[in-house]
């Protein structure tokens, strides 16, 4: 079956993308994968929120984009992030920010360690329909680590915690 964007019929469905409930009756992103575990080449369908399923899911969401029957809310900013993600492979892999809590880890991009207190993105990594905590960059390093500091809508959406003043900090620390 194809990818799918269709209206959810109940709020049981987690989104795979931020783990938090999709309600019912809201527009939802199916991706069809394999499922390991049927004989018979059968599948299954792990569900997304649009702007989820945009970022973290570009190709697939772009697919069912294609399909939709009826328009989607906010479709044309919605391709255009999941466009970006194509053309910037790193970019989906982009999660909440937040100040370092210690000053152990390690960034991926330049291999030096993260001083505590310092803004850094959280990565995730996509494998065999999972996605997996893989580390930390500065944020400073996103221009280099990313191929472009136009990520700032990602991050809210996945750290919906941020408040005017963190943003304006992480802005600067993004540009530097
Ligand atoms: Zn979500
Ligand atoms: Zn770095």
């Amino acid at each position: 079956m194809p990818h799918v964007i269709e209206t959810a019929t109940s709020g049981r469905a987690t989104c795979r993308g931020c783990g938090s409930r999709i309600a019912s009756g809201i527009l939802r992103f199916g991706e069809r994968l394999p499922n390991p575990y049927a004989d018979d080449g059968g599948e299954m369908t792990q569900w997304f929120h649009l702007d989820c399923g945009a970022y973290r899911r570009p190709e697939p969401f772009l697919e069912a984009v294609v399909g939709a029957e009826g328009p989607i809310p906010d479709g044309d900013r919605l391709i255009q992030e999941a466009q970006s993600g194509i053309t910037h492979r790193r970019l989906p892999r982009v999660s909440a920010a937040g100040r370092a809590p210690t000053g152990r880890a390690t960034c991926r991009a330049c291999k030096t360690l993260i001083d505590k207190g310092t803004w850094r993105l959280a990565l995730v990594f996509y494998e065999d329909g999972r996605f997996a905590p893989s580390g930390f960059i500065h944020a400073r390093c996103s221009a280099a680590y990313l191929e472009t500091t136009a990520v700032m809508d990602r991050i809210r959406h996945f750290t919906p915690g941020l408040e005017d003043a963190d943003i304006e900090d992480l802005r600067a620390a993004l540009t530097v």
